[in-house]
């Protein structure tokens, strides 16, 4: 099936834009032929988790200079992970969450990280941080310590700094997001990378990181190691840590390369060819080099390419996809789907529909693209000319653009004409002929009845 670039690029932006925000109706699609999520998928994670729970308690242990007692198993002491499995379920913040008193309990979300979004070392490091802390001190006690340290400290220990600065630069770069408001302002899961600022302004001013956290691991007050440590007082270090972290972000940028700047700019000026070109000239270097896969270089070329409405050759989405997706922002659903979409336009629909499945059934975390991916899963059956599907998936017209009714009442009269069924066929093709809104489709409609 042959598809004019014009026209792909509009249905895929006009099905991003009126997407509804919550997808909530899965439930009212048929099943898609793929996904990794599944009962073995999940059984696995639980157990990669629970190995690399005490790993983590470990080196956790080393850097806290305190020991985690553990069970007979090496396991450690008071400690509950539950999974939940169905991601629609609940929305934890970051795909992880640690609660609980005496009993610490951990809940994973397991979709993030077998679709391969999270990385699960360093979250499970993170949650186990503050687990640790958990057992160690009160509930209450640990609840005193502000947010923003309580979060600091746990991506800090997990050597999360740059999963999370990846994504802070490319928001930075790209879409003028600025990650630092205080440590002390309003605070979300987008605060994380300042947050973790803060112990690397200690370790690099006053090398005092590590002494900071064990002193909190103790139970002794953060304002009182503060000061001990720095000679500052908690609210002075409160400036001069954002000062610090405003530094830390403009060398970053000035920092780049030439190259790089521009690329932005490209991107910012809404120039898409061009960023387009840049980011593939800066890929197809820096994927065909083992030591230069993971660079910044890599990763905002990646971000940059998800985020125009530009499709590159599947070449280049086939090596970018095998990066960890904290290198470009985390974006793996994104990856996923544009992947997808430059398979349509390449006649490989197979492929397509496999991505546009997997988008559908394991990203709940970016509902927009999960109910976007249900047009894809519809064109990639008309591609493949499986016109059971092709009704299967069509039949839904609630909350559709208009222009997307059209196409789609459109497929079904090529599914029926598929399967014999004449006056159903043209039946829908003289409906469609008299539709307004998509000019496209209705040109073809009626060239049929003709
Ligand atoms: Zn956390």
């Amino acid at each position: 099936m042959a598809w004019s670039k014009k026209g792909l690029f509009l249905a895929v932006f006009i099905g991003l834009i009126f997407a509804s925000n919550a997808f909530g109706q899965k439930h009212l699609f048929p099943t898609a032929p793929f996904t990794e999520i599944n009962k073995n998928s999940v059984e696995q994670l639980e157990n990669d988790i629970r190995n690399l729970v005490p790993t983590c308690a470990t080196m956790l242990s080393q850097k806290l200079l305190t020991e985690w007692p553990r069970k007979r198993n090496g396991w450690p002491k008071r400690l509950k992970i539950d999974f939940v499995q169905n991601a629609e379920e609940l929305q934890l913040e970051g795909h992880a969450e640690t609660s609980g008193d005496f009993f610490v309990r951990m809940t994973f979300n397991a979709a993030p990280f077998i679709n391969g979004t999270a990385d699960l070392k360093m979250t499970v490091c993170h949650e186990t941080a503050h687990a640790f802390y958990r057992y160690k001190l009160s509930m209450g006690e640990y609840s005193r310590i502000p947010r923003w340290l309580r979060e600091g400290s746990a991506v800090y220990l997990a050597n999360q700094v740059l999963e999370k600065e990846r994504k802070a630069l490319f928001n930075f770069w790209l879409k003028n997001e600025n990650p630092l408001n205080g440590l002390d302002g309003k605070h979300s899961f987008k605060d994380y990378y300042e947050d973790s600022l803060a112990l690397v302004f200690l370790k690099e001013r006053f090398n005092a990181d590590l002494n900071f956290l064990q002193d909190l691991i103790e139970g002794k007050s953060w304002e009182e190691s503060i000061t001990k440590l720095t000679g500052l007082s908690a609210s002075d270090f409160i400036k001069e840590a954002k000062l610090f972290a405003d530094q830390y972000l403009a060398q970053q940028t000035d920092h780049l390369s030439a190259e790089l700047k521009l690329l932005i700019s490209d991107y910012k000026s809404r120039n898409y060819v061009a960023s387009t070109r840049l980011a593939k000239e800066i890929l197809n270097v820096n994927l065909s080099d083992k030591e230069k896969q993971n660079s910044l270089d890599a990763g905002l070329a990646i971000s940059v390419l998800i985020n125009s409405y530009q499709k590159v050759e599947t070449g280049i989405y086939e090596k970018a996809i095998l990066i960890p997706a904290y290198f470009y922002g985390n974006d793996k659903a994104q990856l996923r789907y544009k992947m997808a979409g430059a398979y349509l336009e390449n006649n490989q629909a197979e492929r397509a529909l496999k991505f546009y499945s997997l988008v559908f059934s394991d990203h709940a975390e970016v509902p927009i693209l999960a109910q976007s991916a249900t047009a894809g899963i519809l064109r990639s059956y008309v591609a493949l000319a499986q016109w059971e599907n092709v009704l299967d998936w069509s039949e839904r017209e609630k909350g559709l653009h208009p222009s997307n009714l059209v196409e789609y009442r459109y497929y079904r009269g090529l599914a029926y004409q598929g399967l014999g069924k004449v006056d159903k066929a043209r039946k829908l093709f003289s409906q469609v002929c008299q539709m307004q809104d998509n000019r496209v489709f209705r040109d073809k409609a009626c060239e049929l009845i003709k």
